[in-house]
């Protein structure tokens, strides 16, 4: 289905509002390239295959999407970004072995795990048929996921993660069909069951073994990494493995080498050391006759959510093609020296291909502001406290402002220990209270104006306003949640009008842990994000970005908050775009399911409820038929806010 949108308009190389605004977001600095803020205000999706196609607006595709049905909350995949990516990666490699002379190939596998939906698995085997691209399985359903494509005739399955016998004799005869499936093993345990399956059947396995690293890296999986990882053997371990395997006669199926770097490895060097002692172990292990043919070198390359280019928690020092340069040089030189032929390189970068294809795209519901537009007028029989605080607007300048907002809340802080005492009432408070607001916002926007207001403004922050925003951290974003993953956030429509407030986001459970308050902005990590104040004749969209990893399976029914809605486009060359495809999020009796109520119990037993009522004359027939029908459309409809 190709659906239309009006050119885009011109851009300018005039200084424009629009491109202030995308400056303060720094959309430039973590957008890598996806998006543009276009005159109109609007954020749009620019085609990094196609850089000349005219970018589309997100306000626009929403607009559309509306029409169709498909209301926001939603995720939006775009299946050009999940190309460019698998194309940046193995484009990496594939340069790399040419300029370095490396004398063998590349071949990715998408790990599973990073992203299990249909949609997204079904276009990385598409777009990956001429790379050669294949599949990581970490379990058993997995296995399955991956053994229902039609993978590239060279293209890898690599089974990781614990196995039973099922398991491994499903991997094994996989490879009568033409599969290129290898058996990871993870202990010596698994080389028993492998040895016990593989002797009924006439069909070798294709084996790896996987070998713990004792280099850590940095990053927030610092821990996972090195001795302490739960994964792997570690060198007694492995020969122990290779005895067993040579005793009974399976030495020769061993053909690959797992040595997982670790997720989000935010320094290149990290990557070099790691790379460095996994070749350590290929050369020992080919010395003692196994004959490995691949490599392979796990997850690890990080994504930039940032932008910061630096070796941080949500960034990385290096970009794609630097990683891939550095494992294909080490790899050539480790090889060279001992004299062993090179492997086939192996890589099972799973953020790094899926982090950028989708975002989350929610509306703001209504604000909480956190201001207040006039002063308020003094009483007779004020407190003197109330008297100190409204006389601290008589010595606000540009250059006190600290001494005033230390003041004024020192005064309202005491005001509010006497009332808790029972010396102030409920008015007086309230209108402290109000003074006290009326003072931050002057403050605030005296800042504003002078070029070091910036502590002042820092200190501010927590005060921002909190627009209510209609989405479920819990299911949408659990890494936001759970591990304090950054990913950065902008409104997608009015960028061409300066941001007049400042807000934290919180969402519609009703958990004050479902709020956002840390912002990915050009020159710094904010505890609130710039925002405008929220109109009046269109709804206000926000624009979560980079949520492709990770996140869909891992988020949870907190409550009972289902999926979202998901659709898939494809950019088109002319302009526009081509709805691939499109999943309707939960429904409460969906959701309920899950939880093991029957949504055909729940109407009966309300039913009751509401029969008992009408009998006893509580309730009108009319207002029963209102009831029931409002029960059953509920049950039938989105869990978020229609
Ligand atoms: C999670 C995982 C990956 C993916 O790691 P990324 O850092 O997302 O690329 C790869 N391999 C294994 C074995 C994993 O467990």
């Amino acid at each position: 289905m190709t659906v239309s949108v009006s050119p885009a308009l011109t851009r300018t190389d005039s200084p424009t509002t629009a491109q202030a605004t995308a400056e303060l977001y720094g959309i430039d600095r973590w957008g890598h390239g996806f998006f543009e803020v276009l005159p109109s205000g609007d954020l749009a999706l620019r085609n990094p295959l196609n850089p000349d196609a005219a970018p589309l607006s997100l306000p626009d595709i929403v607009a559309d999407l509306q029409t169709r049905g498909i209301e926001a909350p939603l995720l939006l995949r775009v299946g050009d970004y999940l190309r460019a990516a698998m194309q940046d990666v193995n484009g990496a490699f594939t340069d790399a072995i040419e300029k370095t002379g490396y004398r063998n190939t590349y071949r990715g596998v998408f790990p599973i795990k990073v992203n299990q939906q249909a949609q997204v698995v079904d276009r990385i085997v598409e777009y990956g048929r001429e790379m050669n691209f294949g599949l990581e399985a970490g379990s058993k359903p997995e296995l399955v996921i991956a053994l229902s494509h039609r993978l590239a005739p060279e293209a890898l399955i690599v089974c990781n993660g614990v196995k039973d016998a099922e398991f491994i004799q499903l991997a094994t005869l996989s490879r009568k069909l033409g599969f290129n499936t290898v058996i990871v093993l993870e202990s010596p345990k698994e080389a028993d069951t492998v040895i016990e399956v593989c002797k009924d059947l006439d069909v070798e396995p294709m084996l790896g073994v996987r070998v713990k690293l004792t280099n850590t890296v940095g990053g927030k999986w610092a821990k996972s990494s090195g001795d302490r990882s739960t994964f792997g053997m570690n060198t007694e371990q492995l020969v122990t493995v290779m005895d067993k395997l040579r005793d009974a006669n399976m030495l020769h199926c061993l053909q690959l080498q797992h040595s997982h770097l670790g997720s989000q490895v935010p320094d290149v060097n990290d990557v070099r050391r790691s790379v460095t002692e996994a070749c350590r172990y290929f050369t020992e292990m080919t010395r003692e006759g196994a004959p490995l043919t691949h490599l392979d070198l796990g997850g690890g390359l990080g994504f930039d959510y940032t932008g910061e280019k630096r070796a941080a928690e949500n960034s990385i020092n290096y970009t794609v093609a630097e990683y891939a340069t550095n494992v294909v040089e080490l790899v050539g030189y480790a090889m060279d020296e001992a004299q062993i032929a090179h492997p086939v390189l192996v890589t099972e970068s799973g953020r790094a291909v899926a982090a950028s294809s989708s975002m989350l795209i929610f509306s703001v519901l209504e604000a909480t502001l956190y201001d207040a537009p006039s002063a308020a007028d003094p009483q007779e029989g004020d407190h003197h406290l109330m008297t100190d605080l409204a006389a601290v607007a008589k010595y606000l300048s540009a250059d006190r402002l600290q001494e005033c907002l230390n003041d004024a809340t020192f005064y309202r802080d005491e005001m509010r220990a006497l009332f808790r005492r029972n010396y102030i009432d409920l008015r007086q408070m309230a209108r402290a209270e109000r003074m006290h607001m009326w003072l931050m916002t002057r403050i605030r926007a005296l800042a504003a104006e002078v070029e070091d207001g910036s502590d002042v403004d820092e200190q501010l922050e927590e005060m921002s306003d909190i627009y209510h925003c209609n989405f479920s951290l819990f299911q949408s974003l659990p890494d936001v949640w759970a591990i304090d993953q950054l990913h950065p956030i902008t409104p997608l429509q009015m960028l061409d009008q300066t941001p007049d407030r400042r807000a934290i986001l919180s969402d519609i459970t009703c958990d004050s842990d479902g709020k956002i308050d840390q912002f990915i902005l050009s020159d710094r990590v904010a505890g609130a994000l710039p925002v405008h104040s929220l109109p009046e004749d269109h709804p206000y969209y926000m624009g979560v970005f980079f949520v492709g990893a990770y996140q869909e399976t891992l988020g949870d029914l907190h409550n009972l908050f289902g999926d979202t809605n998901v659709v898939t486009i494809e950019l088109l060359p002319e302009g526009g775009f081509d709805l691939a495809h499109e999943q309707e999020g939960d429904t409460i009796a969906e959701v309920l399911s899950y939880v093991e109520y029957d949504p055909t119990d729940c109407i009966a037993a309300f039913r009751r409820i509401v029969d008992s009522a009408t009998s006893a004359g509580r309730l009108a027939s009319s207002e029963r038929r209102d009831l029931m029908r409002a029960f059953r459309e509920s049950i039938a409809g989105y869990t978020y806010y229609e």
